[in-house]
């Protein structure tokens, strides 16, 4: 494969494009990420991720080395120049490349920020045939650190999550702090109970994911009731279905939780619902 990618405002083959050993990216995990999907040749949810990527920048006291009409243009420039129908554009933004190694934030007017854009081409993204089987989790402790909801590249602990879930044989891990589920290793986690979904409401100790937001908001157009509340995995495992939500995943239900089926062990009515509807309305206004 060799993609054209983009760096610091230049597109090349990614077997040219460089980052030096001094990015704090590289060194520190001085940075920040975005995410996002595309289905027929269109952006699932830009301007969402545009803004959560600025919310992550500001917390960190980082510039933004793009305005969001440069990161459109962009982001749309990769899917042609690589053809992608179905996949996702990966986006990476890192406090730059100082000189040597200090753990003293450089001078942003020194030192310019780094950003690194490609793509990842996923044929079937949206036909993916692990949602008519669903997915099966075990839990695992949340030992993060306390500001979740910045979308940062220190994904050291939810990568080691991936493996204890892999080892175990199963596709992820939920963790719990405190004895309640905080989110997946990469997406948020839901029960449902009857006409009711349930699922940890925002604070610093979730990511505020976007299709999260934009699968809460179709599930109230379409009369689900929502209940932003802690769960555990007791009343989890007991629940009539689970489900997880991520720009990758789309919705993708959730069928055994630490080797205990979810009623007869198969999707439900509910996660396959609310996945058809995230994925036809968010085609609709894709741009
Ligand atoms: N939580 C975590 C920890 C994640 O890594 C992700 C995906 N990056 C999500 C939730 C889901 O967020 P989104 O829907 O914006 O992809």
């Amino acid at each position: 494969m060799n993609r054209i990618v983009y760096v610091n405002g230049v597109y090349l083959p990614e077997s040219e494009a460089k980052v030096s050993i001094f990015d704090r990216g590289f060194l520190m995990a001085d940075g920040v990420y975005e995410v996002t999907s595309v289905l027929g040749g269109k952006l699932i949810d830009f301007d969402g991720h545009a803004f959560r990527l600025r919310r992550s920048l500001t917390e960190l006291e980082m510039a933004s080395p793009i305005s969001k009409n440069v990161l459109l243009e962009v982001h749309r420039e990769l899917v042609r120049l690589n053809e992608i129908d179905e996949g996702m554009i990966y986006l990476q933004i890192t406090r730059g490349a100082p000189n040597d190694r200090d753990f003293v934030f450089p001078d942003p007017q020194k030192t310019p920020s780094t950003i690194v854009l490609f793509t990842q081409n996923k044929p079937g993204l949206a036909n993916n045939p692990a949602a008519k089987k669903g997915i099966k989790v075990i839990s695992i402790e949340d030992i993060r650190w306390g500001r979740r909801d910045i979308k940062t590249v220190q994904l050291l602990y939810p990568s080691m999550g991936k493996m204890m879930a892999k080892k175990a044989g199963v596709d992820d891990a939920w963790m719990v702090q405190d004895g309640f589920v905080t989110e997946g290793t990469s997406n948020n986690a839901y029960i449902v109970k009857g006409n009711k979904i349930i699922t940890r409401a925002k604070s610093n100790d979730i990511l505020h994911g976007i299709t999260r937001a934009a699968v809460l908001r179709f599930a109230e157009e379409a009369q689900m009731e929502i209940e932003e509340r802690n769960f555990s995995i007791e009343e989890a495992r007991e629940a009539d279905e689970a489900f997880i939500t991520s720009a990758s995943t789309f919705v993708m239900p959730v069928v055994e939780i630490d080797g205990v089926m979810l009623g007869d062990g198969s999707p439900g009515n509910v996660a396959p619902r609310l996945r058809e509807i995230y994925i036809d309305e968010s085609r609709k206004i894709a741009i």
